[in-house]
């Protein structure tokens, strides 16, 4: 890595690392780690996504590591996206990778481990809970108000 970069030498580094994946803004993570915004955005555009690799290439995976590398490459290929779009000023899209890099992360961390003293079930991606959904909201088709707040409900339910 290259002695210039502010971000790499910065002792928080990986909370930076994680930040940024998690979709922060670079102003945000510049002012909250007190780096400038320029550095953030040079070390993601380009350490970042190889710092990931690198980070979990070091840990023992045995069989998950074919898993875990297709995630990476999808991590890297996510990531790009977003700087792209991001330069482009393309918002709609770079938000659609921001939470595409959020469920690879929530991935990476489920394979290598770091989730499993507090597994995090995602219902919005749970066959049997969309199936549920779907019964619940048909059941309250002739009520129009109370199927709109049901749906109100689940939805902030599914962001938490
Ligand atoms: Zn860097």
């Amino acid at each position: 890595m290259p002695r210039s970069c502010t971000v790499c030498e910065h002792p928080e580094r990986e909370a930076v690392d994680r930040a940024l994946v998690g979709g922060a803004s670079n102003r945000s993570v510049a002012s909250l780690y007190d780096v400038s915004e320029a550095a953030v955005r040079r070390h993601k555009a380009n350490h970042l996504p190889a710092k990931l690799a690198k980070a979990h290439e070091a840990e023992e995976v045995s069989r998950a590591d074919d898993l875990l590398g297709q995630v990476r490459a999808l991590q890297s290929k996510t990531l790009s996206v977003l700087l792209r779009a991001e330069g482009a000023g393309d918002l709609r899209t770079a938000l659609s990778a921001v939470r595409e890099a959020r469920g690879n992360v929530e991935l990476l961390a489920k394979l290598s481990g770091e989730l499993d003293e507090r597994p995090v079930v995602n219902l919005n991606v749970s066959p049997e809970w969309l199936e549920l959904r779907t019964v619940i909201v048909g059941a309250l088709e002739p009520y129009s108000e109370a199927r709109g707040a049901v749906l109100t409900a689940i939805e902030g339910t599914g962001n938490g």
